[in-house]
């Protein structure tokens, strides 16, 4: 079924309702009915119509967060192309390399990056550049406003595509993940159910639309349950804590919880009519978890997901389903199949660390245009590896101890680095660390840690970490330098960029005796 069908099935009978009320800018308190958004993505599909593409084209959006960007979305689904978002980050260089890549037939861009997108695009096969800013302006809205605003969406089979989300490219090159129709509406359908969304529900959106965790997620588990939004176009964490009395979800990343225990005004009374706090992305430190839960009365719910397989798993919501266990990410979903490998591809028993692998309605398709990395990706009997190293225990809760590619092996010996962040992040002075691995002349790769201090007090003396270490865990895991820094690198969901720090860091070694 096309996805947009779902949803739309999904409005409340009263379409003059608020559907998205805008929390911040110059229009704010101004809203959006979902007849509007009914209507709005109407006119775009009949312009995507009218422009006679070939059936599931690409359309690329690289535009600010606006609701319209959503409408973009919406009409794109209902026309029957394949939704391509682009982080706003990207530059001119990448961009290129995902329209190369993706050969859209539209892209749709800011204003302000017209001319050199299509400068690129046309040579590369684009046929139609659009643009679209956040105040309702450029040529997308422009033509599309021409258009009825009635339109019959396009018939879907659950495995035709849907969207392409380009893994964040925290290393190597960027992969496109294939997402179909079922791949995004059974992981809806499955959320909305498992985190109890029900009547009278009002989401705090302030998250970016050009990821899994905000287009999809979010929207999605809004949209299906026929509840509106507050809509921020960006994160600021006053605005949002001064909304909170308003709402009852909010789904952030953990960077985003860090901030908000940061304003004064997150306060229980300030809660008091939420009723579930999501976060993902990247993990939440156990310290956010119980700051949280001391400060507002609610526990953070913690799942995990990826572009290529929505979300994986979650901690419960309902109290009859379990407890919410900091540090970990909770239970498969329903429907979900996760297991535990080791390298060999046996299985590890409970408790033991391996190779995350799923598999299920919500794994994608594959990699566009990728055959051969997609079939890499998958064991023999159809499982995906996610990457993602970690653990089972006995009763279903699943730990995330790090990515395959950041482990770090030091002089034979597998060090996984989230293990020897959660030591450090608990000695005296530090707030936050980043362990990665380095060249090292005599063991291969050599543990630093980068040390993130505690504000307000004395930087921790790196030469004493390291010595506390040495009594609590093995030798080769103690990292063999300790730099302090005033932050970590994270790119815009949240996530450490290792790679900058391995490359920061790369030398440190080379003169070791
Ligand atoms: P992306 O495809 O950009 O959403 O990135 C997916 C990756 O983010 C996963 O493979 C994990 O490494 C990481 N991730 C997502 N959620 C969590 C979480 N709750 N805890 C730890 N890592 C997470």
């Amino acid at each position: 079924m096309n996805l947009f069908i779902a949803l739309r099935a999904a409005f409340p009978a009263d379409l003059d309702s608020r559907a998205i009320e805008l929390a911040d800018g110059p229009d704010t308190g101004r809203f959006h009915t979902w007849r509007d958004l009914d209507h709005a993505s109407a006119r775009i599909a009949n312009l995507l119509d009218s422009l006679g593409l070939p059936p599931a084209s690409r359309v690329a959006v690289q535009v600010d967060k606006s609701v319209e960007a959503l409408v973009l979305y919406l009409a794109v689904l209902r026309a029957g192309h394949v939704y391509l978002p682009l982080n706003t980050a990207y530059q001119e260089a990448e961009i290129a390399y995902f329209i190369g890549n993706a050969e859209p037939a539209v892209v749709v861009c800011a204003r302000r990056h017209f001319t050199w997108v299509s400068r690129l695009a046309f040579p590369l096969g684009t046929r139609h550049v659009f643009t679209l800013d956040d105040d309702r302006t450029g040529t997308l809205l422009e033509r599309a406003a021409c258009h009825a605003d009635t339109h019959t969406p396009v018939d879907k089979a659950d495995d035709d595509l849907a969207a392409i989300l380009y893994t964040s490219g925290t290393t190597g090159r960027s992969k496109g993940a294939m997402l179909s129709h079922g791949n995004l509406l059974s992981n809806a359908r499955t959320l909305k159910d498992y985190w109890g969304w029900r009547p009278g529900d009002v989401l705090i959106h302030a998250l970016p639309v050009f990821h899994v965790h905000g287009l999809f997620v979010a929207t999605h588990g809004a949209w299906l349950n026929g509840s509106p939004m507050l809509w921020f176009s960006r994160f600021d964490p006053r605005a949002v804590v001064a909304r909170l009395p308003d709402a009852t979800v909010f789904m952030g990343v953990p960077t985003l919880y860090v901030r908000m225990l940061a304003e004064p005004g997150l306060t229980r009374e300030a809660c008091r009519h939420m009723r579930l706090f999501i976060s993902g992305s990247a993990p939440l430190l156990i310290e956010t978890f119980r700051d949280w839960q001391a400060r507002t009365g609610h526990t953070i719910l913690e799942r995990y997901g990826m572009s290529e397989t929505v979300m994986l798993t979650s901690n419960p919501c309902r109290p009859e389903d379990g407890e919410r266990r900091g540090g970990t990410v909770g239970r498969p979903l329903p429907g979900v199949g996760l297991r535990i490998h080791d390298d060999q591809g046996r299985p590890v028993p409970p408790g033991e660390i391996g190779g995350i692998e799923v598999r299920g309605p919500n794994v994608f398709v594959g990699y566009w245009r990728m055959p051969e990395k997609t079939r890499e990706e998958f064991t023999a009997d159809g499982w995906f590896r996610t990457g993602d190293v970690g653990r089972q225990d006995a009763d279903g809760y699943v730990t995330i101890v790090g990515r395959s590619k950041d482990l770090v092996i030091s002089g034979g010996f597998n060090v996984y680095p989230a293990e020897v962040e959660g030591y450090l992040n608990e000695l005296p002075g530090v707030a936050e660390s980043a362990v990665i691995g380095v060249p090292h002349p005599d063991f291969g790769e050599g543990v630093v840690a980068v040390v993130v201090p505690r504000a307000g007090g004395e930087p921790p003396d790196p030469a004493a970490l390291i010595a506390t270490l040495r009594g609590r865990i093995a030798a080769f895991k103690v990292p063999k330098q300790v730099f302090i820094a005033g932050e970590l690198p994270r790119n815009t969901m949240g996530k450490v960029q290792k790679n900058l720090l391995r490359e920061r860091h790369a030398a440190c070694f080379m003169n070791a005796p």
